[in-house]
């Protein structure tokens, strides 16, 4: 839509207020609202300022007053908000320069999209992101505000015990058994189906939704492919409509790597792939089909994948899932079959549909800055012509630890993929694409908001150790 078919949209649909939403650098959004009398096709060029000073992550407050300005090819109807209300997402701007706000993960992904055409190499990445997620009951309604006690602790124990006090585990699946009979032991098929039905209310493309391989409520609804930035603002949108349907059906989504231990955790595998003037430049007649374009990709992602966990598995939970036998890739191998390897390259004897699964990266990222520095290794890849080596086409997880010693893993912890970032991000700054100040400020962002407060705190584990 372009600015002038936005207001004209918002009156036929007789909005009464206006909802402008951005991105804090973590990558939750935020908004405010203004009531439709204040709208009009100047605020696309003047945009609204406002303080971004308690935003985390931004401005220090001396220099705190940002600008907002909207992106009318983002207008929806927001499904959520009672009064008819017309929603956009916005891009910061610095008010006196007027350039591009550098913490901005929106403007990240766009400069992300014009290096990449500025290379010739291809002028669209695709990604296509399958985040998975826990459904548990809000407290709020819970009849039994233990369940969500024993979800945590181990269903195996309460399922051996049989004993009577415990709530009935009948249709409840065994840690890993959720994948995937039909109802009842499947219990989220009409929360999912709302779900996806809003998902398609405000235009995203629903390809299939299931429930997931851990014990009742871990469910995967997958969206149609799109380019970097569309695709950025579909996975707000997506973390957005389920949390919102579960919470208005009592329930809550999270999108933690690791909400239970001992079952799976939530991954974001994506799939990814590079095109120009309309042809897949993934499709080849390599290995699994693959381009010797897609190889440096691949062996772009893996020279930096270590660093990458920085945006891909961003949480301090992120590697309580990483570890392995549960599904979660933890060695850096690629394969045309293996989902033990943190690159598969899904068989397809169709042209169009050649790409990478990266399957390292968790729902806690920030869409943005994932697919941009994601797409930022392939690219360097492809630019040094980087050799991901041989295939490995074995269960990973059945290797003794001699056959392991030589295959590299992925970051161990956030601290560690972190100390990576800061080692290696020269690839991410190239076309400015990442700035160094936003380097910098996620560093010392997670290290003391993320990594600190958790490990200063005693765990229920170091009680039962100690
Ligand atoms: N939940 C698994 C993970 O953590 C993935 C399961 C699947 O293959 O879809 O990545
Ligand atoms: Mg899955
Ligand atoms: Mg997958």
């Amino acid at each position: 839509m372009t600015p002038n078919e936005v207001v004209k949209f918002a009156k036929e649909n007789d909005a009464k207020f206006v909802d402008f939403k951005f991105l804090d650098f973590v990558g939750i959004w935020q908004h405010f609202a203004t009531p439709i009398s204040e709208f009009s096709e100047d605020i696309f060029e003047e945009g609204l300022g406002f303080d971004g000073s308690s935003i985390r992550g931004w401005q220090p407050i001396h220099n705190s007053d940002m600008l907002l300005i909207p992106d009318p090819t983002t207008a929806k109807i927001d499904p959520f908000i009672e009064m008819t209300t017309l929603s956009l997402i916005c891009n910061i701007f610095d008010p006196v320069t007027r350039e591009g706000y550098t913490r901005d993960p929106r403007f990240i992904a766009q400069k992300a999209e014009a290096y990449l055409k500025s290379t010739g190499i291809a002028d669209t990445a695709y990604f296509g992101p399958e985040p998975e997620c826990f459904i548990f009951d809000d407290v709020r309604y819970s009849s039994s505000s233990n369940e969500s006690f024993y979800a945590i602790d181990s269903v195996e124990g309460i399922w051996n015990t049989g004993r009577e006090e415990f709530p009935n585990l009948g249709y409840k699946p065994k840690n890993k058994g959720g994948y995937f009979p039909v109802a009842p032991t499947d219990s989220m098929v009409d929360l999912r189906n709302e779900m996806m039905m809003v998902l398609q209310e405000v235009g995203m493309v629903v390809e299939c939704g299931h429930h997931e391989v851990a014990t009742g409520g871990q469910c995967e609804i997958d969206m149609r492919f799109d380019s970097l930035l569309a695709m950025g603002d579909h996975l707000q949108w997506f973390k957005y409509v389920l949390k919102n349907v579960a919470f208005r059906n009592g329930k809550t989504v999270t999108f933690m790597p690791k909400p239970i231990y001992g079952d799976n955790g939530s991954g974001m595998h994506c799939h990814q792939s590079l095109w120009k003037d309309g042809k897949n430049m993934f499709a080849g007649d390599g290995y699994g089909g693959l381009s010797k374009m897609a190889m440096y990709y691949i062996g772009g992602i893996m020279k930096h994948a270590k660093a990458l966990c920085a945006f891909t598995n961003p949480t301090t939970n992120s590697y309580k899932r990483l570890v392995p036998g549960y599904e979660a890739p933890v060695n850096l191998a690629y394969s045309n079959r293996n989902r033990s390897a943190s690159l598969r390259i899904p068989v397809t004897s169709n042209e169009k549909a050649k790409r990478v699964e990266y399957r390292t990266p968790d729902p806690s990222a920030n869409g943005y800055l994932a697919f941009a520095a994601m797409l930022m290794a392939g690219l360097d890849g492809i630019e040094n012509k980087i050799d991901p080596g041989q295939p490995l086409d074995k269960d990973i997880y059945g290797l003794s630890p001699e056959e392991l010693k030589d295959i590299p893993n992925v970051a161990t912890s956030l601290e560690d993929a972190l100390n990576n970032l800061e080692a290696d991000h020269a690839f991410l700054l190239k076309g400015d694409v990442f700035t160094p100040d936003v380097i910098e400020m996620w560093v010392n962002y997670k290290r003391s908001a993320e990594v600190d407060p958790v490990r200063m705190r005693p765990v229920p584990e170091e009680f039962a150790l100690y």
